[in-house]
């Protein structure tokens, strides 16, 4: 009689789970065969967004040609982030239209994009495996080779030799035996053996040591070199390399164009500059 209720419930999980099992696979209507090789060029048409009933993103319209890169700068709540998970189709416009090599973003299976899509963020995260595993994650059939030369590419390869079991090094979930910057070098070298399309990058804000940062910089100036590459910024220097700056403010674009157009129309970014060179001396 005590186990009774025990087993009840249980049966009831296990219908559960059973019946999880027997879904059939979310149908995303994408036509373009699993297979398509995205060239990387992106626009927005229009297109407003709401996770509720208010809009966090509206009428944005931007165009960018295969390769280059956009920044996006703006304070905290203006979009951004949002705007980036739009572009990997982890959420679809409540309006308009997003159009990637022509194509509009429904026509792509989910799979396809987030094949060739690769999100770098800040506090990157690892699995409790291997170093070796834990960049493989960017592309499961690389082998110990491709491995070990995106980690190259990637400025990780000497820190990784360093460490107690070089690649064969257990890592901790929380990634706690390495550094806050080590720990984004490996991400980078996760995004090279991804070897992905479109690049959607989330700037560390907080402070890492000169050097590390200056091994970042350079991986990542030669991860997006060739790929459409989208940057949450916060670095001046990210935003003046960038093909076109969007300055977000509440979920509309306010302003956007290369960064010299922006100083030359003398608005909110060559205020934002103005202030941060204020700051700095
Ligand atoms: P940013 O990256 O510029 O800081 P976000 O795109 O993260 O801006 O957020 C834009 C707005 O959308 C904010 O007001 C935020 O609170 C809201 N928001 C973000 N994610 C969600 C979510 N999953 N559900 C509801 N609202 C969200």
């Amino acid at each position: 009689a005590n186990q009774i209720n025990t087993v009840l419930s249980a049966i009831a999980g296990a219908e559960r789970v059973f019946s999880i099992m027997d879904e059939e696979v979310e149908d995303d209507g994408g036509n373009l065969p699993e297979n398509y090789r995205i060239r990387g060029e992106v626009e927005f048409r229009q297109v407003s967004f709401q996770y509720d009933k208010s809009d966090t993103l509206q009428n944005l319209n931007f165009h960018v040609a295969p390769g280059q890169t956009v920044a996006f700068v703006g304070p905290t709540g203006a979009g951004k982030t949002t705007t980036m998970m739009l572009i990997a189709r982890f959420y679809d416009a409540t309006s308009g239209e997003i159009f990637i090599d022509g194509h509009n973003i429904q026509e792509f299976k989910r799979s396809t994009l987030r094949r060739q899509m690769v999100f770098v963020l800040q506090d990157p995260f690892l699995f409790e495996a291997t170093v070796r595993e834990n960049i493989r994650y960017g592309r499961l059939d690389a082998t110990d080779e491709e491995v070990v030369e995106a980690a190259k590419k990637a400025n990780a390869h000497d820190f990784i030799m360093k460490l107690p079991n070089g690649y064969d090094t257990l890592l901790k979930a929380d990634g706690s035996e390495i550094s806050q910057g080590q720990k984004q070098l490996l991400a980078i070298a996760r995004a090279f053996v991804a070897n992905p399309a479109i690049l959607l990058l989330d700037e560390a804000t907080s402070s890492i040591d000169t050097v590390t940062e200056k091994k970042i910089q350079e991986a990542l100036e030669e991860l997006m070199k060739g790929r459409t590459s989208f940057v949450i910024a916060h670095r001046l220097n990210t935003v003046r390399h960038a093909d076109m700056v969007i300055v977000m403010r509440e979920g509309k674009i306010a302003e956007s164009g290369s960064q010299q157009e922006l100083i030359e129309k003398n608005g909110i970014y060559a205020n934002m500059l103005k202030q941060s060179k204020g700051a700095a001396s």
